[in-house]
């Protein structure tokens, strides 16, 4: 029988990247670099990597786990230097091997190159066919190294061009930070589908997937990086480049729902408020006779707060997750994955005993948790489990980086509320509308890709690219 790990029922997300330029050498780099990666540790915890530059050739160090199993004093200390990028990585496309971690770092004729990617590129096979045609020999299965190839064979000295000639090839979802040995680059794709944000500390410039990272090292948040815009740090300070000018961004919105930190600002809006908002916007459409509403840590507690003040009823902390669970692999039975519920998971009994809970989350995926979660609360004396999801149901799958498994995996695609409902052994069950999510956020709906709830991207699909993406997994 094989092990399996002990999961959330979330979708996963894919990569954070980090990228920081000083203007003279930093002793302590690695350790920035490093800080800011455990801030975005929550975006990928496969494999986690550090690469530095002083100008001549580039050192890094990568290797599968968490930041904090990656890194230890000594390998820290040995990252010096003026340029760092770091990236941390759940894979979606590209199995989980070394060979596969991040950042990617290539020798080329203009000397050495380092590229973190956060997304997928949804016609990846079709670029690395044709380079492959050409003579290119890759070594990894991301598509992270089909960006590296095309930027390294471009002639041109001026970085800036051989970004935009790249930009004009590749399709999809891309948060890019990459840097050769004398500049550091910050790259998003023409819709903007990943986050990507500029900082500053102490005169140097920092680029991240999401601003926690800057809290974390003590940056100051200056702006995000447009979308299909391209960012070029210097000695001459920073440059802007756009590749693209048609402004119509397709920020993810599963960013406000679960990926990012709630603490990170994007699009220059609070992650902990939208998230509050979503909650209130949920009890206007889905109110209930009930005696306590609690959260599904730790996601679900915000839009909990929220639906309990515009209800009016109680907030309660029903549910404690175990910090400490790492990663816990279980026998895969229906007996074991309840007790790996119960090893991340436990009911505060006092708080919920004879009570009617509203226990909010903020996605289900393939309602595998759910019910397993509700079946707790019962048994441990909940009168009543009224379930509310603070984002609509995910009834399609996502091509931009985000791990949503095939279509026919996901509960909401299979089957109707009611009988999701039966499924979680629920006495109700609500999801928040596509409306009120975007209305939480306080973004027009124009700037956002909400695909896996409408099945509307914001790019064609080729279906080479499905079929890729999925025999990858
Ligand atoms: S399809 Fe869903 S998860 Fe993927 S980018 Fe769009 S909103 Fe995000």
């Amino acid at each position: 029988m094989q092990i399996g790990e002990v999961n959330d029922d979330k979708l996963k997300e894919a990569c954070g990247v980090l990228g920081i330029y000083n203007s003279c050498e930093d002793a302590g780099l690695g350790r920035t670099a490093y800080y800011g990666l455990y801030a975005l540790q929550h975006r990928g915890q496969e494999s986690a990597g550090i690469a530095v530059t002083s100008g001549n050739g580039i050192k890094y160090h990568k290797d599968m786990g968490l930041v904090s199993e990656v890194f230890n004093d000594e390998i820290i200390d040995g990252l010096c230097g003026k340029i760092a990028i770091g990236h941390v990585r759940y894979s979606t496309s590209g199995s989980s091997t070394l060979i596969n971690a991040q950042p990617l770092v290539v020798k080329y004729k203009k000397g050495s190159l380092a590229v973190a990617h956060n997304g997928n590129l949804i016609n990846a096979a079709e670029v690395k066919q044709e380079l492959e045609e050409q003579g290119a020999v890759f070594q990894t299965t991301v598509d992270s190294e089909v960006i590296a190839f095309l930027i390294a064979r471009e002639q041109s000295e001026d970085i800036s061009k051989a970004a935009i000639e790249c930009a004009k090839k590749i399709k999809g979802s891309y948060a890019i930070v990459m840097m050769t040995e004398n500049e550091l680059v910050g790259m998003r794709d023409p819709k903007g589908i990943r986050p990507l944000s500029i900082g500053k500390l102490n005169g140097s410039y920092v680029i991240a997937s999401e601003s926690c990272a800057f809290d974390t090292i003590g940056a100051e948040f200056i702006r995000d990086v447009e979308p299909g815009e391209i960012v070029i740090v210097n000695e001459d300070g920073l440059k802007s480049f756009k590749f693209n000018d048609d402004n119509i961004s397709s920020l993810c919105i599963f960013e406000f729902v679960y990926f990012a930190r709630p603490d990170s600002r994007i699009e220059g809006k609070s992650v902990h408020m939208a998230r509050m908002e979503a909650g209130r916007q949920l009890a206007k459409e889905s109110p209930v006779e009930a005696d306590l509403v609690i959260g599904v840590p730790d996601s679900g507690t915000v839009s909990a707060m929220g639906y309990a003040e515009a209800s009016g009823l109680p907030f309660g902390i029903g549910l404690i997750k175990n910090r400490y669970i790492g990663r816990t692999f279980i026998q895969p039975s229906q007996e074991s994955r309840i007790i790996g519920v119960k090893l991340k998971l436990n009911v505060v009994k006092d708080v919920i005993k004879d009570k009617r809970v509203v226990m909010v989350d903020d996605s289900i995926v393939r309602g595998t948790t759910s019910g397993q979660i509700v079946r707790l609360l019962k048994e441990s004396g909940a009168k009543q489990v009224h379930v509310r999801v603070s984002s609509p149901p995910i009834m399609h799958s996502c091509y931009f980086g985000i791990d949503t498994s095939a279509r026919k995996e996901l509960i909401g695609a299979r089957q109707k509320v009611d009988e999701i409902r039966q499924h979680i052994g629920a006495d109700s069950l609500n999801y928040l509308s596509l409306e009120g999510l975007i209305k939480s956020t306080g973004i027009s709906e124009q700037k956002f890709c909400s695909g896996c709830f409408c099945g509307k991207y914001p790019l064609e699909i080729p279906m080479e690219s499905k079929e890729h993406l999925f025999e990858k997994r």
